[in-house]
């Protein structure tokens, strides 16, 4: 698997146009500084090196403006994360991904159950 440096690399080059690096949450544009976010968070994998290496392929991540880091744990926030990697991935992707953890890692936590709305 990818490290994680290098997928931070390639999400940011998806994001960027010659406006800048769109930030998933904000959908604003920045010149750099941009945070990679586990979604399902990084202290809910630890110890288990597989489910930490799942945890930061890019289906279950999200590349942020530092202010919306801060506050990207909100239930709220996280669905709308998810939908936008449903959207950036299609859906089936990003639920196998999540699959591939959750049976690899029993952590409680489910994907939004939505898909139109
Ligand atoms: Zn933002």
């Amino acid at each position: 698997m990818m490290d994680r440096i290098l997928i931070k690399k390639g999400m940011i080059l998806a994001r960027t146009n010659f406006r800048g690096i769109q930030c998933d949450l904000c959908q604003q544009r920045f010149a750099g500084n941009m945070h990679m976010h586990e979604i399902i968070a990084r202290r809910r994998t630890i110890g288990d090196k597989e489910a930490r290496e799942l945890s930061f392929q890019p289906e279950l991540c999200s590349i942020l403006c530092p202010d919306c880091h801060l506050i990207a744990e909100t239930e709220a926030n996280e669905r709308l994360l998810w939908l936008r990697n449903f959207n950036f991935y299609g859906e089936a992707r990003v639920r196998r991904m999540h699959k591939m953890l959750t049976d690899t890692y029993p952590i409680n936590h489910n994907l939004p159950e939505i898909v139109n709305e």
